[in-house]
Formats: structure tokens, C-alpha cells, sequence
């Protein structure tokens, strides 16, 4: 049987990789993509010293013995510019985010400090009748007893802390999170470079395939290769084309791969074995195909394929739907990324423990369909059952593919293993292992 090793099949098909120039892009449709171009700050940000507190501004010197009463002379909303200049023995009430006046250098947290209204004791008031109102209101809300020292610059947020004008603040190559589209629209990134997105066709073949618009005929197989490939197209973050059932007819299979050959990445499931009627191989080759390898020491998934065309990255993937997934997982998904510009190519892995003991004959890579647990702090990974590489409903039900290195001779429940994790958005740089 024979083959490349995965490890070697994925290199080969990293080398023959590039990014495809870039492109403009919304704000709003950024999230996944790679940004192919450095971005820079257009403002300072902060554009002045702010207060990082609800407090008062202070001139540092004035709290160096404490508690001490500061007259307040402004009060200062974030959005107002403050109008006065800090004297000796003055403060200004600040709010977080506010602009510091002139003559502040620091600000002190509401918290350190007591208003005067709550400093007075209600005997340390005059008697009722000799109340003058008005200046006891000016002397409860103008001054504020500061309770703690505080050294120059607490609490400010300097001016171009969080960026300054010109500086690159995301560099090309960064992928495009959540954090990143807030970071674009701080400096009011309204259209994105972007490197381009490949654009993928899948197409099925075989005779006894049925689409999923046929009438239901018993002794068809239904075409699920297409739709399941064209979701982990999706789950890569790219909307492909799908160009149907070609017959094992060389003629029909040569018009709608010529077809594919219009596309960035021609992924094909069906025909690359070695049956009289797998046209595949000798098709593409006659359409000027340059193939790389054919046949992986992997399991599900040995009949895999990768070529080269002048426009197109052509994948050979096994008809069986199982392995046609773990194949994309392997070859397709990594590839698709790299394209994209994004740096973690590969399924994040985790290491669990085998629930059960797993058979495994020396030679090939396999890729065990399981379900994960927790079993108290280390996670437990548990086969889906039947593993047939016909048996959709271990892929449908796995959380992770666990791998079994080819010259294992077989684990052990209790062992520690490896998993990819097929849930979630989380990729790594490396495979996790050599296999
Ligand atoms: P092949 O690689 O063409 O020999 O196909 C291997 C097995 O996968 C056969 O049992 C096919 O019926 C099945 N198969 C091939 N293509 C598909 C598909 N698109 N959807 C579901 N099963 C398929
Ligand atoms: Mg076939």
C-alpha cells in the first residue's frame, strides 16, 4: 500500500501554497480574514491626558500630608474641555476619561476622598437659626477632604498611550479577531486590505451518486460528499461552488473538471482509486494536471490526491465520506488557511485519556472519531463507535479526531493520546505531532 506519510503529504502541500494578492474588504465583513497590509494610527489615543478614574484632578504636591480639604473649582465630563487652571490648594471634579486640566498631575479616585457634607457632624453644625444657608451649600460642595498622598501622574492615561499617530498599531499578516475589528475601527478603518480569499469548487463523482434534488431511488447513494465538504469550506470561512455529480464517464468527469479548473481550488471526492472505472487520475493528468502524490499511509483516507495546475490546487479526495472529511481536515483546511494568509494552519490539539483499548496494526495514520469528557482534570476521549470510513455518523457525532501515530501498535485504555479538535475556531502553527 505505501504512500507519503501525513506529515510529508502536508508539507508537500504547504510548499506548493501562496497568497493570491489582496483585496478591499467592509469593516463589517473583516472578521476571519488576514490583513495584508500594515495599519497605522491616524490619531493620538488618548488625544490628551484623561483621567483614568472618577475622582478629583490634583496638583500632587498639594496631598503630600493628608487628609487635606481642596477647593473645587470645575467640574469636567469626559467629551468637555476643561476651562480653568489648577492654583495651589484647587482641585477639579473629573470623570473617568475626561480631558486633566492645566496645573493637574494626577487625579485621585473618588473613593480616597470624603465630600465635606459628609465630613461635618451634625454638632459641628451652627444652631438651626444661624444657618446662612447658601454659603454652608457653597462650603459643602466646593471643597473635598482628599484622604490619600498620591505621586504625580496617578491615574492619567498619557496623551498617545493607547496609540499615536502614525505608529503601525496592527502589522499585515494579523488575523482578523474580534479585538482587531475594534482596534480597524479606532482608527476609523472603514475598508480593510485583505489578502483574497481562494475561490473553491467541489465536485462528486460517480455513477450511483444521487443529488439532493433527485427523486429518492433505493438502490442510489446519496451524494453527501458535496454538502459535507462545501460546510467545511464554510467553516474555513469560504462560500465554494458546487459543480454536482460527474458520471465515471471520462467525457462528462473531463467537461465539469475542466470546469473546476476555472477555480483557485478544484476539490474532487469520488474515483481516485485505482478501479477501472476511477477516471479521475488519468482525466486531470490529460487536462495538464501535475500531480504531487497520490495515496497517503493514512487511515480513513489512503486513495488522497494533490496536483498542481497553472491556476488551480487540485485535491483528489477519497469517495468514502468519512474519509473524504478526515482528508479535508488533513490537506484541504490547512491549505485554505494558508492561502488566506492566516500564520495557525492546523486544528488545535489537546492531549486526553483513551477510554477504551484501541487496536491498531503498524503502517498507517489513523484517525479515530471521539467524543470528549472530563474525568476531574483530565479529558477523556471516548471512540463514536463503528469507525467504517462509510459511517457518516462517527463524523456527525466526533467532537475531536484522535490520532494513533502509524507504528503504534495499538493503545490502551488509560494511555494518553492525542486530539484534534473539530469544534470551535481555535488552529495552532504546528500539527501537534509527527505522523
Ligand atoms: P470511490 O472512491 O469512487 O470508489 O468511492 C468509494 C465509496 O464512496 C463508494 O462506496 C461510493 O459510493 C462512496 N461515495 C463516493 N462519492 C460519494 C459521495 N459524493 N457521497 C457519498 N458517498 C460517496
Ligand atoms: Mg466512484
Amino acid at each position: 500500500m505505501g504512500g507519503l506519510t501525513v506529515a510529508a503529504a502536508q508539507r508537500c502541500v504547504i510548499e506548493a501554497m501562496k497568497k493570491l494578492g489582496m483585496e478591499s474588504v467592509p469593516l463589517q465583513q473583516a472578521l476571519g480574514r488576514v490583513l495584508a497590509d500594515d495599519v497605522r494610527a491616524n490619531r493620538d489615543q488618548p488625544p490628551y491626558d484623561v483621567s483614568a478614574m472618577d475622582g478629583f484632578a490634583i496638583h500632587s504636591a498639594d496631598v503630600a500630608s493628608v487628609p487635606t480639604v481642596l477647593e473645587i473649582i470645575e467640574d469636567i465630563k469626559a467629551g468637555d474641555m476643561p476651562q480653568k487652571t489648577l492654583a495651589a490648594g484647587q482641585c477639579a471634579r473629573i470623570m473617568t476619561g475626561a480631558p486633566v486640566p492645566q496645573g493637574a498631575d494626577a487625579v485621585i479616585r473618588v473613593e480616597d476622598t470624603k465630600s465635606i457634607a459628609e465630613t461635618l457632624s451634625p454638632s459641628s453644625l451652627p444652631p438651626a437659626g444661624e444657618r446662612d444657608a447658601a454659603s454652608l451649600g457653597e462650603e459643602m460642595f466646593n471643597r473635598v477632604q482628599i484622604n490619600v498622598p498620591v505621586k504625580p501622574g496617578n491615574d492619567i492615561r498619557e496623551r498617545g498611550e493607547s496609540m499615536k499617530t502614525g505608529e503601525v498599531v496592527l502589522a499585515a499578516g494579523t488575523e482578523i479577531t474580534p479585538g482587531v475589528v475594534g482596534m480597524l475601527a479606532m482608527v476609523k478603518a472603514a475598508s480593510v486590505p485583505v489578502y483574497r480569499q481562494p475561490r473553491v469548487a467541489i465536485l462528486s463523482t460517480g455513477d450511483e451518486l444521487e443529488g439532493l434534488d433527485d427523486p429518492l431511488d433505493a438502490n442510489k447513494i446519496p451524494d453527501a460528499n458535496s454538502y459535507a465538504l462545501m460546510a467545511q469550506v464554510q467553516a474555513v470561512g469560504i462560500e465554494p461552488v458546487l459543480l454536482g455529480i460527474a458520471r465515471d464517464d471520462p467525457d462528462h468527469l473531463r467537461g465539469l473538471l475542466q470546469r473546476g479548473l476555472q477555480f483557485d481550488v478544484l476539490l474532487v471526492s469520488g474515483g481516485t482509486s485505482v478501479g477501472v472505472h476511477d477516471y479521475v487520475r488519468p482525466t486531470l493528468e490529460a487536462l495538464g494536471v501535475q500531480m504531487k502524490f497520490w495515496g497517503v499511509a493514512m487511515k480513513p483516507g489512503h486513495p488522497m490526491a494533490f496536483g498542481v495546475a497553472p491556476l488551480t490546487w487540485v485535491f483528489g479526495l477519497p469517495g468514502n465520506p468519512v474519509s473524504s472529511m478526515v482528508c479535508f481536515e488533513q490537506f484541504v483546511a490547512p491549505a485554505l488557511r494558508c492561502i488566506m494568509g492566516l500564520a495557525k494552519q492546523h486544528r488545535a490539539t489537546v492531549n486526553a485519556r483513551l477510554a477504551c483499548d484501541i487496536k491498531h496494526r503498524p503502517g498507517r495514520t489513523d484517525f479515530v472519531r471521539v467524543m470528549l469528557s472530563k474525568d476531574g482534570a483530565t479529558r477523556l476521549a471516548m471512540p463514536t463507535g463503528n469507525q467504517g470510513s462509510g459511517i457518516l455518523h462517527s463524523m456527525a457525532m466526533a467532537e475531536g479526531l484522535m490520532v494513533i501515530p502509524a507504528e503504534s501498535k495499538g493503545i490502551a485504555a488509560g494511555e494518553m493520546v492525542t486530539v484534534q479538535l473539530l469544534d470551535g475556531t481555535a488552529y495552532q502553527s504546528e500539527a501537534g505531532g509527527e505522523w
